[in-house]
């Protein structure tokens, strides 16, 4: 707005001053005129005496010749006396000038009928030796100019003005299709809370504020999952907890009964009560591991090296296998060094998740840890040569509290954790996990975990 005002002002001022340019050059010409009259004329004067020059000058019909409706002229001795005026002049007359005062533009206020300022040109008239022989005053009103700029004002005026309404309307426009949205945006958002969860915005709009609309939607989604596996997993582990939990209380109530009278009751609750137990710690503790693995960037990493882990865990579970009579090895070039990045206790973790399930759920046969590189990735295997898995249920393994039927069935111990830590540790180092079946029977789970450059595999 300030920029078109000050547009409005400078057009203002250059139209006004072409005008008066303009007057100046026809007033300069009139000047002009009556200079070369005056020298001509001096040249033909036969003796020193300026006289006959000045009447022929200062003759009024000579005058009112050169005048015309806005100019006017008027001639005066060197001295400053008027010597004749153009009759539109009338009353007015102009001021006196001194020689040396040439070719001075004045500005002059007259009054009158038509009051106006007048553009006046003081022109000393020399003979043809340089001689001042009189000064003649052209003077032009400057009606048409101030007429002219008072219309081109009035309409840059109202222009400025219909501009500047203009440009408030529609930055008042922009400024509110830009805040409405947001605004509306606002109240929604509000409105949903963490109460209305399942509500969305749902914008079709295509601009900014639809995208962040579609954000928004795509974080409740997030969130709302989010919720509903933290609620499946409490009311999961409370459904959990509470079979061990009623074992115990039964068995606790039969010893307050019985258990002073009957040796057998005795003995067989205290071994419910130890079982039971037993069960509520590992699941309780199974659960603090899952909740440290989900915890993701919370967990120190380092380099580690994947064959050390895996030998590690063979080695500690050598024993359960014995007893078994299962064959266990891990099966990697001796020097070879499959460097990952990881949390050292929830990576041997996971191995031994795997490990313990191949021994828990296999009668006989053997268990096999294969470390390899593959395209970047440290591939580690876990197979066995058990019962294998369903495919049915092959998706629904690594669900906290998932337990399969040979576990059911064959009254296998387990909390229905250890392949949900296994994923979700996986997942907090960047990899997966996957099950499946062996053709040649058995199952064999694959973890996949990012492998760091300075890996190393020997030659085979
Ligand atoms: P848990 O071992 O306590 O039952 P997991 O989460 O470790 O819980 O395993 C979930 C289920 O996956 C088991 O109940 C079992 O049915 C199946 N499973 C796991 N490992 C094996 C395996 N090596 N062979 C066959 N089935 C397995």
């Amino acid at each position: 707005m300030v920029v078109i005002a000050l547009g409005a002002v400078a057009i203002d001022f250059a139209l006004r001053s072409l005008l008066v340019d303009q007057a100046k050059a026809q007033i300069a010409q009139t000047a002009d005129q009556i200079a070369l009259v005056a020298r001509e004329a001096s040249s033909f004067g036969f003796s020193e005496d300026a006289a006959p020059v000045l009447i022929r000058l200062s003759d009024r019909a000579t005058l009112d010749r050169w005048a015309s409706a806005n100019e006017y002229i008027q001639i005066d001795t060197a001295q400053g006396q008027i010597l004749g005026k153009s009759s539109n002049l009338g009353g007015v007359a102009f001021a006196p000038v001194t020689p040396g005062g040439d070719r001075q533009y004045t500005m002059m206020r007259v009054g009158g009928v038509r009051p106006t300022t007048m553009l006046v040109l003081d022109r000393v008239l020399t003979d043809a030796e340089g001689r001042a022989l009189a000064v003649a005053h052209v003077g032009e009103r400057l009606d048409i100019v101030d007429e002219l700029t008072g219309r081109a004002r009035a309409i840059l005026l109202a222009v400025t003005i219909a501009a500047m309404i203009m440009i408030a309307g529609a930055s008042y426009f922009v400024a509110q299709s830009a805040t409405d949205p947001i605004e509306r945006l606002t109240a929604a958002v509000a409105e949903i809370g963490s109460e209305r969860l399942d509500r969305r915005l749902r914008w079709q709009r295509r601009d900014e504020v639809g995208r962040l609309a579609a954000a928004f939607d795509a974080m409740l989604d997030r969130l709302q999952s989010a919720f509903a596996r933290e609620r499946q997993f409490i009311s999961d582990a409370s459904h959990e907890l509470r079979t061990p939990l009623t074992v115990i209380n039964a068995n606790a109530q039969m010893l307050q009964r019985w258990g002073d009278r009957d040796p057998q009751v005795l003995r067989t609750s205290l071994e419910a009560i130890a079982d039971e137990s037993g069960r509520l710690a590992a699941m309780v503790s199974g659960m603090l591991t899952l909740a440290k693995a989900e915890s993701g960037d919370a967990i120190p990493k380092e380099p580690l090296v994947v064959e050390r882990i895996v030998d590690d865990v063979v080695l500690h579970a050598r024993e359960p296998a014995h007893v078994k009579g299962l064959r266990l090895e891990a099966r990697h070039p001796v020097a070879a060094q499959t460097v990952v990045v990881g949390d050292a206790g929830l990576l041997r973790q996971l191995i031994t998740n795997l490990v313990d399930n191949a021994i828990k759920f296999t009668e006989s046969g053997e268990v096999a840890v294969a470390v390899r590189r593959d395209d970047g990735h440290a591939i580690v295997e876990v197979a066995d040569t058990g019962p294998g898995i369903d495919d049915a249920a092959a998706d629904r393994l690594f669900d906290r509290f998932f337990r399969g039927d040979p576990a059911h069935a064959r009254n296998i111990e387990g909390t229905g954790l250890g392949l949900a830590i296994v994923r979700s540790i996986a997942r907090v180092h960047g990899g997966t996990v996957s099950a499946s079946r062996r053709p040649e029977g058995g199952s064999v789970f694959s973890v996949s975990l990012p492998a760091e450059p300075e890996s190393f595999t020997p030659a085979q």
